[in-house]
């Protein structure tokens, strides 16, 4: 019998579980440990933050779900991973051990490297369910009182498809209000150019992304490096391809929402040889700590290099889609291992996105997510906005059931799937 830890309930811990459950034999123990009962499908939150969600719509309470799938429920959190015994310590303060551990945690929340910034500050934030109900909040009191809007990501970040959506849903929410002639809206990012996405662009990003932003009239600043906020006012420094500071701006905002840098979360941070110096979980091929074998991880809180060197720090995101694969590499490596044999699977990590504008928006696959590619493919339609909520659904649906099937995989291997989508919308075909 092996006891197997899955630490962190979120988009890719969820889906882990029920993968690992799938493989594991009747006589393995299966525990999560995360922070409360709730899975919350984090793509939908810019949506909520506009209103065009509920919280019960975006989240599912996993109790009655895992005790049918035979996986016990720690809703305790964890306050510090034990490499050395194999062991987490709980934030009741109780220890539970493990033969195998897969961190999946997910991001800690750097608001506090830039002052001013996030929802303790004055900027909002969409990261989180709860951060998404309070910029809500915000968005319906400023829809009765309109102004500048500032939105974007921060220096460090390593997640901006948010970003960039938030900014066209606004946009698309405004209109509908009728307000967006009183809304001058500026866009901030470290990123070097638009549409960089912290991959050095996917197919014509750049293009597709900057014509939307004029279209939408839409300002932005790139290589824009936040020195700090304050209350209306956000201080940027625009920098030179050198890091050279070629202007400082004062942007005057009734409304902001930016993505903050990603660190990994206290229950790991510092601990030699399980993570970097940003706390990320570092792994092999295999989703695999190098100096704690038996540990492996998924998700946002593992930790990838840059693509390239930009003046600013501009992180690599991970997607859903990298998300799934890592999920199926560990569970088939772990299942290996239990067999006695050694791990081979290795996740593909190509980068697959849609990014809504809350009336169409822009698709891209990156396959190998570092250039050149094999496939460097974008594109830009109606189809993009109902593909998003088919994401949704599904997701969520198969959550709710327990299923650890793949969505992202099937959409970007069958392009069919995004032909039959534009084929509804009467877009054509490439
Ligand atoms: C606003 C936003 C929108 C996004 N939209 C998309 C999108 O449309 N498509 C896409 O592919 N990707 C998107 N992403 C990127 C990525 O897919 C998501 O961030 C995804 O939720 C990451 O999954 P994860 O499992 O790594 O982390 P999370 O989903 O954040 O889950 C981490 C889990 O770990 C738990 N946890 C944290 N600390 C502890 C602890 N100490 N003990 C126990 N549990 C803990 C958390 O409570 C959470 O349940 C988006 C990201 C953001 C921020």
């Amino acid at each position: 019998m092996s006891h197997i830890i899955v630490l962190g309930a979120g988009l890719g811990g969820t889906i882990m579980a029920y993968e690992m459950r799938d493989r594991l034999r009747r006589s393995d123990r299966l525990t999560v440990v995360t922070l409360g009962t709730s899975f919350a499908f984090i793509p939908s939150n810019p949506w909520v933050a506009v209103g065009w969600r509920q919280r019960d719509e975006v989240t599912v309470d996993l109790s009655d779900i895992f005790k049918r799938r035979g996986i016990d429920l720690r809703p305790e959190g964890a306050k510090r991973v034990h490499p050395n015994q194999n062991r987490l310590e709980l934030n009741d303060g109780s220890f539970i051990g493990y033969d195998y551990l897969i961190i999946a945690t997910g991001p800690d929340l750097a608001f506090d490297e830039v002052p001013g910034l996030g929802p303790d500050g004055h900027t909002h934030s969409i990261c989180h369910i709860d951060h998404a109900l309070a910029t809500r909040e915000r968005f319906e009191a400023f829809l009765r009182e309109p102004g500048p809007i500032v939105i974007g990501a921060v220096q460090g970040a390593s997640c901006y498809g948010p970003a960039y959506e938030f900014a066209f849903i606004l946009d698309t929410a405004l209109r509908r209000a009728r307000v967006r002639d009183r809304v001058p809206m500026t866009f901030v990012t470290p990123e070097p150019y638009i549409g960089h996405l912290g991959l050095d662009g996917v197919g014509d990003t750049k293009g597709l992304l900057e014509s939307a932003m004029r279209d939408r009239h839409i300002k932005w600043i790139t290589n824009a490096k936040v020195t700090s906020v304050e209350a209306g006012t956000m201080h940027v420094e625009e920098v030179n391809d050198d890091g050279s500071t070629k202007a400082r701006q004062d942007l005057p905002f009734a409304f902001s929402m930016m993505l903050p840098a990603f660190r990994g979360v206290d229950a790991v941070r510092g601990i030699e040889g399980l993570v970097n110096p940003r706390g990320f979980v570092t792994i092999d091929k295999h989703q695999r700590n190098p100096a704690y074998p038996n540990i492996f991880s998924i998700g946002v809180c593992v930790a990838i290099p840059p693509v390239g060197k930009t003046p600013l720090p501009v992180g690599v995101p991970k997607t859903g889609f990298m998300i799934e694969s890592m999920v199926t590499a560990t569970a088939q490596n772990i299942s290996a291992l239990l067999r006695g044999e050694e791990p081979t699977a290795v996740a593909t990590w190509n980068a697959v996105c849609l990014a809504d504008f809350g009336d169409e928006g822009i698709a891209f696959v990156a396959q190998p997510q570092i250039p050149p590619r094999n496939v460097n493919w974008s594109s830009q339609g109606r189809w993009v906005h109902t593909a998003k909520i088919g994401f949704e659904k599904y997701f969520l649906h198969k959550v709710r059931q327990g299923k650890s099937e793949t969505f992202y995989e099937a959409l970007a291997l069958d392009m069919l799937g995004i032909k039959k989508l534009k084929a509804i919308h009467n877009e054509p075909a490439e």
